[in-house]
């Protein structure tokens, strides 16, 4: 936290209250500490040490353990040195007398700012007298495939960071210096930058950002794909500054002379000529997914998007429109009954349509490798997959939505009563929240209703929203309709 930022170090120490509610802690929280329990079961002689009943005793139990010359792998191994106290997720013996230690991550790869976390827990361990050989970020390995329930094993790699964290353990002691002085003295006059978003968004972000004076109404950094960032270099971070001459990209040109504006870019014939092929039936699909970083499904991968939910919408070329949908909540593997009503709810022939359907593509052609008797009416349907994302970029641009093209930055400027605002699921963060809470045998049955009606209310809008988008797209602004 110090390297990152010494304000960030201070205030956490002395003004906590100031910091802003983290969402999704708690999930992380529970997928780290999922994970490290995996990583301990692969090594069953290990010894944990307990934090109980504080961790002086800990250290205590640590240091006897080390003395005693165990040969088996420690876990929470407890050390101190010059005030810095660490507990290392795995150490073992490396059958020479020294010890390889393991941080657990559940990313799926070691991470630059892992080198540091590292170097301190090795400059803490050699100075307590334990002699590591090596040192590595113990994180998930994305080819794993769960084969047989809880075998796990194969589920971890090692990316060792010895080389890379030896020339910052020389440098820990003036570092741990330099935050204890930080920590001494007043509040840090850091200034807000680039350095709050990474490697973690600062939780102090708010009180930080609300001494600074205001900035433009339309930053640069509206320009979609970094496209601000040539300016931001040039000292221009006003978008109304920029000279459209300057601006070579047509997606930045466009971006910037509807900011001027305050005119709606919308091109009707290119819509309707985007959308003239694509045949109906329509099914407009929108799937539901979670991803577990340790797989809980014969077959699937760690992060592998597993589908619990999905709604179609299915249009006739009448306008005749039929709502279906399917959800499971029962705590099963869902992708047998996800693929099943796939094949039974959306029509054989016909147009289906996601936004940025790859994704929605990419689900139907791993239920198709997983189940090979539906495999070809799900490859099928995959074939006759297609994308209103592009259609909409290509054919619609607000300055309200401030360089994004996604349906929630897209709906409430062409169909502001699609909004979101009145459901308890708003997105799909909260729909992998109400999911992983309705599966969990604790949920009383009256929650999972609750939940069950809350996912319904959310999937069943977005595959809404989409059809009204599209039809609003093809209309001229000056006609009303595109209600379903
Ligand atoms: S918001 Fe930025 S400047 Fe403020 S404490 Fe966090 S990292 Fe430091």
């Amino acid at each position: 936290m110090f390297e990152q930022c010494p304000k960030r170090l201070w205030l956490s120490v002395h003004r906590r209250e100031l910091a802003e509610h983290d969402d999704g802690a708690e999930a992380r929280f529970a997928t780290g500490h999922e994970v490290g329990a995996i990583a301990c079961t692969l090594l069953p002689n290990g010894v944990m040490v307990e934090a109980e009943p504080d961790l002086a005793a800990a250290l205590v139990t640590t240091r006897a353990l080390l003395d005693n010359g165990l040969a088996q792998p420690i876990f929470e191994a407890t050390l101190q040195h010059d005030g810095v106290l660490v507990r290392i997720d795995v150490l073992e013996p490396d059958g020479a007398g020294g010890w390889h230690m393991a941080e657990v991550k559940s990313s799926t790869k070691a991470k630059d700012y892992h080198v540091g976390d590292l170097a301190t827990q090795l400059w803490v361990a050699r100075n307590a007298g334990v002699p590591i050989s090596s040192a590595a970020i113990r994180h998930v390995d994305s080819s794993f495939v769960l084969e047989r329930d809880g075998d796990y094993d194969g589920l971890f790699a090692d990316t060792d960071l010895m080389a890379q964290a030896e020339p910052i353990v020389a440098g820990r002691g003036d570092a741990v210096a330099a935050a204890r002085a930080t920590l001494a003295g007043a509040e840090p006059d850091t200034a807000p930058g680039a350095h709050c978003d990474a490697p973690f968004p600062c939780e102090f972000a708010g009180y930080c950002h609300a001494a600074l004076p205001a900035g433009p109404e339309w930053p640069v950094s509206v320009l979609p794909h970094g496209g601000g960032k040539r300016w931001i270099e040039q000292g221009i971070v006003d978008l109304l500054a920029v000279d459209p001459a300057a601006l070579s990209n047509a997606v930045h040109a466009r971006v910037h002379r509807a900011t001027v504006s305050g005119e709606v870019y919308h091109d009707v014939e290119g819509a309707r000529a985007a959308m003239a092929g694509w045949a109906f039936p329509r099914t407009w699909l929108d799937f539901e997914t979670i991803g577990f970083a340790v797989p809980r499904r014969i077959g699937t991968r760690p992060y592998q998007q597993v589908p619990f939910q999905f709604s179609a919408h299915v249009e006739t070329a009448d306008g005749g429109i039929m709502h279906r949908e399917f959800l499971s909540l029962d705590g099963s593997d869902p992708r047998r009954a996800c693929a099943e009503a796939l094949v039974e709810m959306v029509p054989p022939t016909g147009a289906v349509i996601g936004y940025n359907a790859s994704f929605e593509k990419g689900r139907i052609l791993e239920l198709a490798a997983a189940f090979p008797d539906l495999a070809d009416a799900l490859t099928a349907m995959a074939a006759r997959v297609v994308d209103l994302l592009p259609v909409t970029r290509a054919n619609w641009y607000h300055r309200d939505q401030r360089g994004s093209w996604s349906i929630k930055a897209v709906l409430p400027t062409i169909a502001a009563e699609m909004d979101y605002a009145s459901l308890e699921v708003k997105d799909g963060g909260s729909a992998q929240e109400a999911y992983a809470e309705a599966i969990v045998a604790g949920c009383t049955p009256e929650r999972r209703l609750a939940l069950d009606t809350a996912l319904r209310a959310y999937c069943g809008r977005d595959t809404e929203a989409m059809i009204v988008l599209a039809r609003r797209l093809q209309l001229h602004d000056d006609v009303c309709g595109g209600e379903i």
